[in-house]
């Protein structure tokens, strides 16, 4: 059975086959793009994830990254790098079933708040710390304001 979610309204629902990568990313873009102290997110291969209603639209919050959201009901609805083979994210909280993508680690450490304490006893790493990520992000433009 896949894992199902969708935003508030309903107008877009979506599909994975699996829960990969659940995480919490405190950055800065994160924080701005869902309103809250992080995001928290799971994700899937793209041949594993599927949008089961038309697809939303997306904001390209930097020149690298896309994130679906609902424009009537204002729900974030994920998050995907530009590339063909990156892994597709939605945010955890959108699931109908939050409960079966439990945290594995946290990103973006560089901007955690100091007064969230979450999860503690998971793995940190901060934003561009590994050398892949770090190599990718060099070339980000950020279109947030
Ligand atoms: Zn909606
Ligand atoms: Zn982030």
């Amino acid at each position: 059975m896949p894992h199902t979610g969708g935003c508030q309204c309903g107008q877009y629902r979506y599909e994975l086959d699996v829960l990969e990568k659940s995480h919490v990313c405190h950055c800065r873009m994160c924080q701005k793009a869902t309103g809250g102290l992080f995001a928290a997110l799971v994700g899937a291969p793209p041949a594993q994830f599927r949008w089961t209603t038309k697809p939303p639209p997306d904001y390209w919050s930097s020149n690298l990254a896309r994130r679906p959201f609902c424009p009537d009901c204002g729900t974030p609805l994920g998050f995907a790098y530009d590339h063909a083979d990156a892994r597709i994210y939605v945010t955890i909280g959108s699931l109908d079933h939050p409960e079966d993508a439990p945290v594995t680690i946290q990103f973006g450490t560089e901007s955690k708040l100091p007064y969230v304490q979450f999860c503690e006893g998971l793995p940190q790493e901060q934003t561009g710390e590994a050398p892949a990520a770090s190599e990718f992000l060099a070339g980000l433009v950020s279109r947030q304001s």
